[in-house]
């Protein structure tokens, strides 16, 4: 619709209900990170790409069977669009449920293509031919089904959006976040020091520095074998990580 300002990510999303989308991208940090230039959004209206009278975008199933399916063509329309006026696109990502199951990794590499776009079903879904001739790939946030695309779209957008530099103000709160570094995040406390008689670690009250991270990593690690062991198969620990995770599993026992 607008031409945001050139950032250093492009998205756009396909949806009929642009609103919805809108709204939920007006607020906090991909918001302000819209408002400063560095994630360029814009929102495709499905039904401008119509071309009959009532803007109609689903048809009956061939076949039969219940619920109506998204038609090809406002899709195929709305991304030729999207090529002449925004450019070409990194990749053409189709939200469904039997896609590949987004993750940290995904995040990553869409961060590096520049321009994503994401089409947004409805209904039942959307006719196959969209996603073999003109999604370059299908993506799920998970094992249960939604009623559209547009909140895995913005669940993929703003996990994206954070790891492209200068979205998040402080790059070194992203670095540390669940999964940057292969592990989860470490606990975090805030005032007050104690709680209804539940204390804060001693360690962080200490102002020992070095203390304060070996702290921190052990837990991340305790955390990460405790609750996501899968996660540690395919990290490169160095030598004190291990001698933690050692005694952590020693503890254990
Ligand atoms: N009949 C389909 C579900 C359609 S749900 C099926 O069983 O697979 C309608 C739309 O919501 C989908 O076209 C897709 O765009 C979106 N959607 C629903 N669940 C999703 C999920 N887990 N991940 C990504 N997109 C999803």
């Amino acid at each position: 619709m607008s031409a945001e300002p050139a950032g250093r990510i492009k998205f756009d999303l396909v949806s009929i209900f642009p609103a919805m989308v809108q709204a939920s991208l007006a607020d906090g940090v991909v918001g302000r990170a819209i408002g400063r230039g560095i994630v360029d959004v814009a929102v495709h209206d499905l039904r401008d790409f119509t071309t009959d009278r009532h803007r109609v975008v689903d048809d009956m199933p061939f076949g039969g069977g219940p619920g109506m399916v998204m038609k090809p063509e406002p899709f195929f329309a709305a991304v030729e669009r999207i090529r002449e006026t925004r450019g070409a696109p990194g990749t053409v990502v189709l939200t469904s449920p039997d896609g590949e199951r987004f993750s940290h990794r995904h995040a990553e590499r869409l961060s590096g293509l520049g321009h994503v776009v994401f089409l947004c079903g409805r209904y039942e879904g959307v006719d196959e031919r969209v996603r073999e001739f003109l999604a370059v790939e299908a993506l799920s946030v998970g094992d249960y089904v939604l009623s559209g695309g547009e909140l895995p779209a913005l669940v993929m957008l703003d996990a994206v959006a954070r790891l492209v530099p200068g979205v998040v103000g402080d790059e070194e709160s992203v670095a540390r976040d669940s999964f940057m570094r292969g592990l989860l995040d470490y606990p975090q406390y805030t005032r007050p020091a104690t709680f209804q008689g539940h204390e804060v670690p001693a360690v962080l009250l200490s102002g020992h520095h070095a203390a304060i991270a070996k702290w921190r990593r052990r837990e991340a690690l305790a955390r990460t074998a405790a609750r996501r062991p899968d996660l540690l198969e395919s990290v490169t620990l160095d030598e004190d990580d291990q001698a933690l995770l050692d005694e952590i599993r020693k503890g254990e026992k």
